[in-house]
């Protein structure tokens, strides 16, 4: 289906002059508002109705997402997340038997500590977002990046479930929802000023002055853009987790585009994130466990949604982000990104190609086994790539050089966290990443300022393999081999 529009070249049709005289290739009646690809042209509704058949079809399609179920829309305020909240809006006013059945709350992370912003520009931005989430009615969480830092380390735990045979649950929560409410009951104005106390939007002002200054102090370690952008990633990951278990959500709605992804797909290549390819990009993410986190714009092109919102007045926020106004070459997802923008103008179908081809990639890591289950990239949560690796008992030294006080800058200048000083305690942080994270990391001048939630982990993790380690000879593995942890002693 996203092949279809990414032909549409992105632009209307000049109302008066060309389109006068065209009918709409669907409905053959009413005149062409815009062209998807040469010679299909549609009408204003007829646009409207593909486009919110898409986002049905996607939810139909891949049934995660249960009647009645608690799910978290995260929305930047950009165009993609805004589409997104307008199409679950629209499914739940739809009619009874298109309606859509989930229960739907937002949150927004207010990065403006990493841009310098002031106290006033932070709340002026939360402002507006706070007067477009009241607009909806469902209940919203806005909330500064700086509750990063009081997250608890179980947030980089993955939570696992038992899974029965989703298929059949799925119908017997259908089922069960039908009996349990009336059809005409779900209307999301009904109970709004019950919902108004739940609201109350975190107060900037409530971030003390040291938190903002700890995230600043992390970032400013942090030597690229790239590894800057992917900290941040993996920071807001976290807080989008960490809040949707908090408040009762089991899913995390995300508003990324077919365009979006072909991006990420193609940084993620280049950024050594192989392993990770298939869930950062398929429908739907398991790595969290109680959490899925699914992706229903994946199939709309970025022009599609700026020609909707333009179309339908689907209200979006402008809000700057550590990329806004850098260079091209300025790191590796934003060439990425410049590069997928030039070939969509030339070669419109190939971005489709790109991300289509992320969802034939399957690795290993789908089917999750709560033994390896420690063997989770303290970062990102993927599987790691580096297990093998990362099974080295020795703790100390890891930068090819023995580490002493005194000369230890030096090699810790490439190697962040391989000296045991650096950080400030023993702690080998490379051995619990994947091979990505590990890159982000070695970016950083110093892991001081990472945020205590990974640091207590990090040490948990350290010690339990040490542990590990040291019982590893009486341990009996059942194929009957030597343990796995002796393989690289
Ligand atoms: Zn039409
Ligand atoms: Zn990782």
């Amino acid at each position: 289906m996203c092949q279809v529009d990414e032909e549409y070249n992105g632009l209307l049709e000049s109302p008066v002059a060309s389109s006068a005289t065209k009918k709409c290739n669907k409905c053959k009646e009413t005149t062409a508002a815009l062209v998807l690809k040469p010679g299909e042209s549609l009408c204003r509704g007829c646009f409207k109705e593909h486009f919110v058949h898409k986002f049905r079809a996607m939810l139909g399609k891949n049934r995660i997402i249960f009647p009645g179920e608690k799910v978290l829309l995260a929305v930047s305020g950009g165009s993609s997340s805004c589409a997104m909240l307008n199409q679950v809006q629209e499914g739940l006013g739809q009619n009874a038997h298109k309606k859509l059945r989930f229960k739907p709350g937002i949150v927004y992370i207010d990065e403006g500590c990493l841009l310098g912003q002031s106290t006033e520009k932070r709340q002026k931005t939360m402002a507006q977002i706070n007067s477009l989430f009241k607009m909806t009615g469902f209940p919203h969480h806005i909330i500064p990046l700086e509750m990063v830092l009081n997250l608890p380390p179980s947030v980089l735990e993955p939570v696992h479930l038992a899974t029965d045979d989703p298929a059949g649950s799925y119908k017997e929560a259908v089922d069960h929802f039908m009996q349990s409410s009336p059809v005409h009951s779900v209307d999301p104005r009904v109970d709004r000023s019950e919902l108004s106390a739940l609201t109350d939007a975190t107060n900037p002002q409530l971030i003390a002055e040291a938190q903002t200054q700890t995230l600043q102090e992390l970032f400013s370690r942090v030597k690229t853009l790239t590894a800057k952008e992917d900290l941040l990633h993996t920071l807001r990951r976290h807080l989008l987790v960490s809040t949707a278990r908090t408040e009762g959500y089991s899913k995390l709605m995300l508003g990324e585009n077919c365009t979006r992804l072909a991006v990420k797909l193609l940084a993620n290549i280049a950024l050594g994130r192989g392993a990770q390819l298939a869930v950062d990009t398929a429908f739907c993410d398991p790595r969290y466990g109680d959490i899925v986190a699914v992706k229903p714009m994946r199939d709309y092109t970025a022009k599609e949604i700026s020609l909707y919102n333009y179309m339908w007045n689907v209200p979006y926020v402008f809000i700057p982000s550590l990329e806004t106004k850098t260079a091209d070459k300025s790191s590796i997802q934003r060439l990425t990104e410049s590069f997928v923008v030039k070939l969509q103008v030339d070669f419109p179908s190939t971005v489709s190609t790109i991300y289509r081809t992320g969802e034939k990639l399957q690795t290993a890591s789908v089917t999750e086994d709560i033994e390896r289950a420690p063997l989770k990239c303290l970062f990102c949560m993927c599987t790691l790539d580096t297990a093998l690796a990362s099974l080295r008992p020795d703790t100390q030294t890891k930068c090819g050089a023995p580490c002493d006080q005194q000369d230890g800058e030096e090699h810790c200048q490439a190697q962040a966290v391989c000296c045991s000083h650096k950080g400030g305690d023993s702690m080998n942080l490379e051995s619990l990443l994947c091979y990505s994270c590990q890159q982000t990391v070695k970016d950083m001048t110093s892991v001081e300022f990472l945020p205590q939630y990974i640091m207590s982990e990090a040490q948990r993790r350290n010690r339990r393999s040490q542990i590990r380690h040291e019982i590893s000879e009486f341990l009996l593995t059942e194929d009957g081999d030597s343990p796995s942890i002796k393989a690289d002693s």
